[in-house]
């Protein structure tokens, strides 16, 4: 792994940094979940514009053809530049890159450009009530009809789901074989009457995430991707690629949160406070440990061409980062900090999930005892 920027590197992030201040598309609006949503869509047609949707993907698909480094570079120059995320973030980061992995070149040529452009907004239908981290348990089922596949189940947490036009969705195909076997990828058309999205609301107030109800949704032959019987492979490559892409920026946004901490703490008069001073360091050496460990993942993923599991090394940094972050803000803020509209309430409240979603703590913990650390399996 080598740190410095290469002279491309530097053109590369000199370029990103300019545009992104000539582009700034100002504050979040008021207004609410809608509001957000359609401020997050104009702003991914105005990286769609200049080049800077899909940065990491091949330029023959309409990326940028970057390398992951530079990846990483464009992630830590947005955070940095405090833009907002792009509204098909799932799209973007998932569904694009495992078309592009597994998909067939018409597949490519019907999904890929509306990804980048944010005209059709992607989710991820994988969890189920009774299939979380057992994934490969899932009940949803699909079944051979005419030209196509009709699919029935229950899936549930499907972020953007109200706002998405397809969903990256695994089904059993076959119930006869080992459960690994027999899911299949697909997508899914949401704008169909056999699927009725419920939105759930979430303890920071927002409906981010959804339950879905299928019953007897239609799903063309040509929407299976990576083949019948190989939906578990796919899986993976959409949960490494959903992992990987987290750990890019998480590092430079935990960094500007934290010494936003550092100055609560000093407005608060606890700069000085031995114990708060050892929780901030603890936390700026955890963060230097992420940003370091994401680096190596990249390098490592560089090397194979595909996200190996060390992306589930930084999801597990980050979300204790930011948990512990949170917390400390709390601490040092006491609870007129968690005044409804406080940023730093709302910061806490969502962090809690943070040790759920894209996989929980203890998933993630087994995870990197077997396939990074080579431990030895207790199954
Ligand atoms: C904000 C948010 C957004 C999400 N977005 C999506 C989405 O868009 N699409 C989607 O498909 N899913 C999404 N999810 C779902 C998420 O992937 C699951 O919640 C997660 O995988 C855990 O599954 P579960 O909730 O069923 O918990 P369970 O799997 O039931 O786990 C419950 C507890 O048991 C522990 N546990 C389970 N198995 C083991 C084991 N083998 N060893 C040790 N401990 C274990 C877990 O760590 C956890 O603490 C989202 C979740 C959140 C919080």
């Amino acid at each position: 792994m080598d740190l410095t920027l290469t002279a491309e590197e530097e053109a590369f992030r000199d370029e990103l940094r300019a545009w992104l201040e000539e582009n700034h598309p100002g504050p979040s609006p008021t207004g609410g979940d809608q509001a957000q949503f359609e401020f997050e869509r104009k702003w991914q047609k105005v990286l769609h514009a200049g080049g800077w949707a899909g940065i990491s993907w091949p330029k023959e698909y309409g990326g940028r053809g970057a390398t992951l480094i530079e990846q990483a570079i464009a992630s830590e120059e947005m955070a940095r530049a405090k833009v907002p995320r792009p509204a098909n973030v799932l799209g973007l980061v998932m569904g694009g890159p495992v078309v592009i992995a597994h998909g067939d070149e018409e597949q490519k040529e019907r999904f890929l450009d509306p990804i980048l452009s944010g005209d059709e907004i992607w989710c991820q239908g994988f969890s189920e009530p009774e299939s979380g981290s057992d994934l490969a348990s899932l009940k949803t089922k699909a079944v051979k009809s005419n030209g196509g596949w009709k699919v029935t189940g229950q899936k549930v947490w499907t972020t953007f789901a109200h706002e998405a036009k397809w969903c990256m969705l695994l089904a059993r195909t076959d119930p006869d074989v080992p459960k690994h076997k027999g899911l299949t990828y697909f997508i899914c058309d949401m704008e169909q009457d056999a699927v009725e999205v419920r939105p759930l609301r979430q303890i920071t107030g927002e409906s981010e995430f959804n339950e879905l109800f299928i019953e007897d949704a239609e799903i063309p032959d040509e929407n299976v991707i990576g083949g019948v019987g190989n939906g578990w492979n796919v899986a993976i490559t959409t949960l490494m690629h959903e992992r990987a892409g987290l750990g890019a920026s998480a590092a430079l946004q935990l960094g500007i949160a934290l010494d936003e901490l550092a100055e609560l703490a000093s407005e608060r008069g606890r700069a000085d406070d031995p114990i708060i001073r050892d929780k901030l360091a603890r936390l700026r050496i955890g963060i230097e440990g992420l940003r370091l460990g994401a680096m190596r993942a990249l390098t490592e993923t560089m090397k194979v061409g595909i996200p190996g599991p060390e992306g589930s090394v930084a999801k597990l940094q980050w979300s204790s980062a930011n948990q512990g972050l949170t917390e400390l803000a709390v601490e040092v803020g006491g609870v007129e900090l968690l005044e409804k509209d406080n940023l730093w309430a709302y910061r806490f409240l969502r962090a809690r999930a943070n040790s759920i979603e894209g996989g929980t703590t203890e998933i993630l913990k087994n995870i990197v005892a077997e396939r990074v650390l080579g431990l030895p399996k207790l199954r």
